[in-house]
């Protein structure tokens, strides 16, 4: 042959040398052919060649290698999973890169499909249940049962998948191909839109709140709740063909607008009135939102129904206008009083200025009355002294004119010390006494008015409740004598016959009880408040006539005990006698 390279000549030299024969395939480069060549050596030294020219075959194994090879690499790249499988001996001839990823076995750590199947279906009880199902299906014969969804498997590393199965048998292949996908992605969305949704059905369904749900484009009324239902009172299949239109009193105009609103804004808060089936316009607040259900936009709304709250607010309103006037009318009449009280204290001023003048008036009058009382008083005295032979009855009556001037001058003395009681100028002046003495030198003075007074057939009887020599008390002396006074006056006055009792006990630390107590003509109970007032006697006819007074006596005692902060009471029966008790506040030392 020509050009034949050198390798060849070198390879059946040996062949002459040896007598070996040899047989290999090689392609030249010059013929460009593949060759299977068969040398042996007939004779030691010779050699004989049988080429035979495979470039044929050679091709196609090519061709089919590069088949394979593509096929291979689309079977690696495909996204679900494939396996190949001997459907006689059970055991595995391809997984793909996806197999791996799903599973997470290869082929080459797989035995069979049962080994297999202990792997993914770990739990006997579920691996029993899928086996008999699928070997059930694929001896169907039928292609469409041989295809099973949602299947849990569980990978090398432990995780719980989701998968969709799919079984090829070949039978004339011996083949078996199972396509997977995995679906957990998928399983565990369609889980929680399942999940939602049913949270969504309780919350619209066994709501207390009113829900309806409305189509945005056709403001047709799409679902409502029970709540919703009771109130608008409608029957469910006839409130779902209805609309808005139908429920809102407003204009369909005002309504689209409305709706548009709330689409654009998502959200919205409205307040507006809707009609119920028996006619009744209600107040109601809508709380809106957008929601998206099966991929498609509904308005949600929530209905408060706010009719009472409205009316309340109504009522509310009525009522603060009518306080608002009544207010007004206060006001009025607050000015009015204001106006009152200042015209009022003007004239109470003025009374005060009055009451100043009145008894500025009776200090003077007093004084300008006193100066020729004494007078007439002192001339009388003199009368008396310096005429000693005058007639008897010329003596009488110079006696009568000083008796008068004298009791004169006792009734404008208490004038005097009434006005000046009233205009509140008392003044007292406490000081430490001995009260047991006091009572002695009283002693003295009414046996003196009792022996004036022949005609009466009186004891006077003197209690002192502390018997200590050295008994004192803290009070005005003056005043209290002017006190006890007045009241043994009045009893020698008012009794005929019996007896006057003066006494005084300590009834605590603090307090003194004088009592004067005579068995005379006694007081009418109807009369017991009137007798302090001043210039008031209550005497019947024949008694104010045979006895002197001018009805200030005792109001004189009461301002006076009033000033010492003590009380005076009075008891008494008509015909048996009088009790007067006067309580006062003193210090003991
Ligand atoms: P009068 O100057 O008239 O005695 P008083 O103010 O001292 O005025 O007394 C008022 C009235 O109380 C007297 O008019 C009399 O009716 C009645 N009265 C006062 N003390 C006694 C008494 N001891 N017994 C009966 N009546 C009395």
């Amino acid at each position: 042959m020509p050009e034949t390279e050198q390798y060849w000549i070198n390879i059946f030299g040996k062949v002459a040398q040896t007598g070996e024969p040899l047989r290999f395939e090689n392609y030249s480069n010059v013929l460009k052919k593949h060759f299977d060549v068969f040398a042996f050596s007939p004779q030691i030294g010779q050699f004989a060649v049988l080429f035979t020219d495979i470039t044929k075959r050679k091709d196609y194994l090519y061709q089919l290698k590069q088949q394979k090879e593509f096929s291979q690499t689309i079977l690696d790249r495909l996204p679900i999973a494939v396996s190949l499988s001997s459907l006689s001996k059970q055991t595995f001839k391809y997984t793909n890169d996806k197999f791996y990823e799903i599973y997470g076995w290869r082929q080459d750590e797989l035995d069979t499909i049962d080994d297999l199947l202990h792997k993914v279906y770990p739990d006997p009880k579920y691996r029993n249940r899928i086996k008999i199902e699928m070997a059930n299906d694929i001896n169907s014969g039928i292609i469409e049962n041989m295809s099973w969804s949602n299947v849990e498997i569980t990978s090398k590393s432990g995780e719980k998948k989701i998968v969709s199965l799919v079984a090829i048998p070949l039978i004339e292949q011996d083949t078996i191909i199972y396509v997977s996908i995995d679906n957990t992605q998928i399983h565990h969305t369609e889980e929680l839109a399942r999940e939602s949704e049913a949270v969504f059905s309780s919350i619209f369904y066994d709501n207390f709140s009113m829900m309806l749900l409305i189509d945005p484009e056709t403001k047709q009324i799409v679902d409502a709740n029970d709540a919703a239902l009771d109130f608008y009172g409608w029957e469910r299949e006839k409130f779902l063909t209805m609309s808005v239109y139908d429920l809102n009193i407003n204009k369909d105009n005002a309504i689209n607008d409305v709706v548009n609103y709330v689409v654009q804004n998502k959200h919205q808060i409205l307040e507006t009135k809707h009609r119920l089936k028996d006619g009744q316009i209600k107040d109601v607040y809508i709380y809106t939102c957008i929601i998206k259900k099966r991929k498609k936009r509904f308005i949600h709304n929530i209905i408060y129904d706010n009719t009472e709250k409205k009316r309340a607010e109504i009522a509310m309103n009525v009522q603060e206008q009518k306080l608002r006037d009544q207010n007004k009318v206060l006001l009025n009449n607050n000015e009015k009083i204001k106006k009152i009280n200042k015209e009022l204290d003007k004239a109470r001023k003025e009374a005060e200025e009055s009451n100043k003048l009145k008894t500025a008036f009776l200090a003077n009058m007093s004084h300008e009355i006193r100066t020729p009382m004494n007078a007439i008083v002192g001339f009388a005295d003199i009368l008396l002294l310096e005429l000693d032979e005058v007639p008897e009855d010329i003596n009488s009556y110079i006696s009568h004119i000083k008796d008068n001037s004298e009791h004169l001058l006792s009734i404008i003395d208490d004038i005097l010390d009434l006005s000046k009681m009233e205009a509140g100028k008392i003044n007292l002046t406490p000081a430490l006494f001995d009260l047991n003495s006091l009572f002695d030198k009283l002693k003295e003075s009414v046996e003196a008015l009792l022996l004036i007074n022949t005609n009466k057939k009186i004891d006077f009887i003197v209690e002192k409740g502390v018997a200590d020599d050295s008994f004192m008390i803290f009070a005005d002396s003056f005043r209290i004598e002017q006190i006890l006074f007045n009241l043994i006056t009045n009893a020698v006055k008012y009794t005929d016959s019996g007896y006057i009792n003066m006494s005084y006990k300590l009834i605590n630390s603090t307090d003194i009880v004088f009592i004067v107590a005579d068995t005379g003509s006694g007081i009418d109970a109807k009369h017991k408040n009137a007798i302090f007032d001043r210039f008031t006697r209550v005497d019947d006819e024949d008694i104010y006539k045979t006895r002197e007074g001018i009805g200030l006596g005792l109001s004189i005692t009461k301002n006076l005990v009033a000033a010492m902060k003590g009380t005076i009471d009075v008891e008494s029966e008509v015909g048996k006698g009088t009790k007067f008790i006067i309580t006062i506040p003193f210090n003991q030392n």
